[in-house]
């Protein structure tokens, strides 16, 4: 956290609030980096207590009308909303890319990704009908409705900046809550310039809002009691506090955490094929994604050609700056994490793990800006902290197992739950582990199964707090509540009085 220095041609970033740009007024501001350089490329102002306090309030009072607006209408607002995502899916992506620093095809997948949520909450009539049940007992009906619960708040990750919001505030607004976005302050543009193409959709002011900051703005979120709901997505350590917190304050949370995504490969899995896989899904975004594989877990004799057919493949792959095209593998976010990651590959030898590709000693590590070259890992076991820590870089481990059994109690007993993949030519083999495994998303020859929209997002164990996965039919649950109608309409004539507790037959 830097105080804020106004300087000449860096830009400032600032929140919007009520349906316009409002520039802070702390006098706390971060760093915004541009990964590919190393330079500072923008300041990003922080709010105080009073600035969130401010948005709330707007939050509060755009809640009264919005709650009352047709179905139809908000359906249709999201629907001019997809066309506008659509047709400036590039410049989102650039944004994109400047901050955060993955390449530019990869940040148009984020887009489309998070556009799919938005094109989910298109259909929020049909999802919001309730049950009816006629004659539950003579004469009376029962039926559900769910309505929005007021202000909710959605704080997000630096790794998705576009995607991870539209997870959460496609489904909060469209069910008729009125949002507050607190974007990581690593890559805060691409918020605001969704926040524009709202208006431009024609949200009514003061539905979304964005205020940027750090702990100071998160903490005032987690104890505002007009604040009704709060969707999270960021590391472990930070989702386990927002849980607690907020719960503590009787908010309705959902906290999705870290992750270590391992990759189980059976002996009679096509080679090529998990090579293939394994270097997407530990490289693509620099390894910065929560359902990043970073464990290949090699059963019986697979590992050495496995490894080998990794090795091939990984001095093929093309890092450098995200605009540039034909690049596969863009910078670090910042450059301390970029160093912490390195520090894991350092420190590999000294707890027995055997470094195959060392990605310090490649080129591109010396590069300006934060880059990292690919490292690979082989012989990490359980206590080890490559193995034991979520990384979030460009390192993927490999441990050697022998059997099916000892694969699947790797997975299991790692803290983590977040996404695992099998690699295998035998159903049943797949069929059994994705009864056995303990993990919210299983792919089975699929590296990075990310649900598509019309289901939901969730991890288990320590990669998730609350109860309800994020987005799909599960979002729409947690940004509304039940409440369920009993009438019935019989003439006055036959009413009398009865103490007996009422029974439906
Ligand atoms: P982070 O936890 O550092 O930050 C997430 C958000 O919390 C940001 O908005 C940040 O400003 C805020 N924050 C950070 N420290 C805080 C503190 N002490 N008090 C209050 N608020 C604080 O996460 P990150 O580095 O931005 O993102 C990477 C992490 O997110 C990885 O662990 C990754 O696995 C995880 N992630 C998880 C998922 C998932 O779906 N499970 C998806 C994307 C990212």
């Amino acid at each position: 956290m830097a105080v804020r220095e106004p300087e000449v041609g860096i830009k400032r970033v600032s929140h919007w609030i009520g349906g316009k740009l409002v520039e802070g007024k702390s006098g706390r501001s971060g760093v915004v980096w541009n990964p590919a350089t190393g330079a500072q490329q923008a300041t990003v102002d922080f709010a105080s207590v009073e600035e969130v306090d401010h948005a709330v309030a707007v939050a509060k009072e755009a809640f009264k009308s919005w709650r009352q607006t047709a179905l139809s209408r908000r359906a249709e607002i999201m629907f001019k909303f997809r066309e506008l995502i659509d047709a400036n899916r590039r410049k989102i992506a650039e944004l994109i890319t400047l901050e955060h620093g993955k390449t530019l095809p990869d940040a148009l997948g984020e887009v489309a990704r998070g556009l799919e949520n938005v094109e989910f909450a298109c259909g929020i009539p049909n999802l919001l009908k309730g049950g009816f049940s006629e004659q539950v007992s003579r004469g009376v009906d029962v039926y559900q409705i769910r309505q929005p619960l007021g202000v909710v708040a959605g704080i997000t990750p630096f790794n998705f900046p576009a995607m991870v919001p539209m997870w959460m505030f496609a489904n909060a607004i469209a069910t008729g809550n009125t949002f507050i976005l607190k974007p990581s302050e690593k890559d805060p543009s691409a918020s605001l310039y969704l926040a524009e193409l709202l208006k431009e959709a024609g949200l009514p002011d003061g539905v979304f809002n964005v205020v940027h900051g750090d702990k100071v703005a998160v903490d005032r979120i987690l104890e505002h009691p007009d604040i009704k709901a709060i969707s999270f997505v960021g590391s472990t350590p930070i989702a386990k506090y927002i849980y607690e917190t907020g719960t503590k304050n009787g908010k309705r949370v959902q906290a999705l955490g870290g992750a270590k995504n391992h990759m189980v490969v059976l002996p009679d899995a096509d080679i090529n094929m998990a090579a293939d896989a394994a270097v997407s899904a530990a490289y693509g975004s620099a390894g910065e994604r929560c359902m990043a594989i970073s464990v290949v877990v090699a059963v019986g004799d697979v590992a050495d050609p496995l490894i080998e057919a990794i090795k091939q493949r990984m001095p093929k792959i093309k890092v450098g700056p995200g605009l540039e095209e034909g690049n596969e593998m863009g910078p670090l976010i910042t450059k301390e994490h970029r160093d912490k990651v390195a520090s894991y590959v350092e420190n590999a030898p000294k707890e027995g793990a055997t470094v195959v590709v060392d990605g310090r000693q490649d080129p591109v590590s010396a590069r300006e800006g934060f880059f990292l070259g690919t490292s690979l890992l082989d012989n990490v076991k359980p206590g080890m902290k490559c193995y034991d820590d979520e990384i979030f870089g460009p390192v993927l481990s490999v441990t050697r197992v022998k059997t099916y059994e000892e694969a699947l109690k790797l997975v299991n007993e790692h803290p983590y739950g977040n996404g695992v993949a099998i690699f295998t030519r035998d159903g049943g083999a797949a069929r059994q582990f994705q009864f056995d495994v303990e993990a919210g998303m299983v792919g089975i020859n699929v590296p990075i199964p990310v649900p598509v929209a019309y289901y939901s997002f969730g991890g288990w164990k320590a990669s998730l707090f609350g109860d309800l996965h994020m987005y799909g039919p599960e979002g729409v649950q947690f940004y509304t509540r039940a409440k369920v109608v009993t009438s019935r309409w019989p003439d006055p004539s036959t009413s009398k009085v009865d103490l007996g507790f009422p029974q439906v037959r």
